[in-house]
């Protein structure tokens, strides 16, 4: 039997609950998961370690060569990152590192590494992706693109309680201020910024729980595959 191959882009802000969902989505319709934010950050990672500052565009693109990023699944289906083969999984989730994602991924020469990777990903298998530009830029012609969005301060506080669940603890007012400074540089960055595709599909979670989110997603999903 040929199996439909398709593909669903989430593109938003941080904090909007994109692969907490995304996640959820790919487990219900058993296909794979790509988490694109853990590749800038893998980048941003290795661009740490080495001392380099994100914002210095011709130093990093100068280490790029140096870097092989790899994606893995284990047997539950959670995405491995792996970089020059060491298991970065839980170190790219430190807070400093989302600064150093967000910068790096500014720089164009870092998109356009990380692009053929990502749309490798999707050519074979269905796929739901997650990130800032993958219905605008990887993936223009997905079958499915959904814009999540919600109050910077509701996703503030979601950020709170997850950082609180993990034992690293952050206060509310240092966390808002980082998520709005992010959202300020990813959407104002010149290459690629976060924006709603013209034919992405708008949900906002402000109000809304997991479970109703979820069930709104795939409901959105079914419709837009034609699937009732
Ligand atoms: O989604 P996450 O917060 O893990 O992403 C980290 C950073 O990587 C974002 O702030 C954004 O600057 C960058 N990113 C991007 N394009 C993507 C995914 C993430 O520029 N497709």
């Amino acid at each position: 039997m040929n199996e439909r191959i398709y593909s669903i882009a989430i593109d938003g802000p941080s904090g909007a609950g994109k692969s907490t969902l995304a996640k959820a989505v790919a487990a219900q319709r058993g296909i794979l998961y790509v988490d694109t934010g853990a590749i800038y950050r893998s980048i941003g990672c290795y661009v740490r370690r080495k001392g380099i500052d994100p914002k210095d565009s011709e130093s990093v693109i100068a280490v790029l060569p140096e870097i092989h990023v790899d994606m893995v699944y284990s047997e539950d289906g959670l995405q491995h990152m792996l970089l020059n083969g060491e298991d970065v999984t839980t170190e790219i989730r430190l807070p400093e590192i989302s600064m150093y994602a967000s910068a790096v991924s500014a720089i164009p020469e870092v998109r356009e590494f990380l692009l053929e990777m990502q749309r490798s990903l999707a050519r074979t298998r269905s796929v739901i992706m997650d990130g800032r530009d993958i219905g605008t830029v990887v993936l223009p012609d997905a079958d499915v693109k959904i814009f999540l969005t919600a109050a910077v301060e509701k996703r503030a506080m979601r950020r709170v309680k997850e950082l609180e669940e993990r034992g690293t603890p952050r206060p509310y007012e240092e966390v808002l201020r980082e998520m709005q400074q992010r959202d300020w540089a990813d959407t104002h960055r010149e290459i690629a910024p976060l924006k709603q595709a013209d034919d992405a599909i708008p949900v906002d979670t402000s109000d809304i729980g997991f479970e109703d989110s979820k069930l709104l997603l795939l409901d959105v999903i079914r419709r837009r595959l034609g699937e009732e």
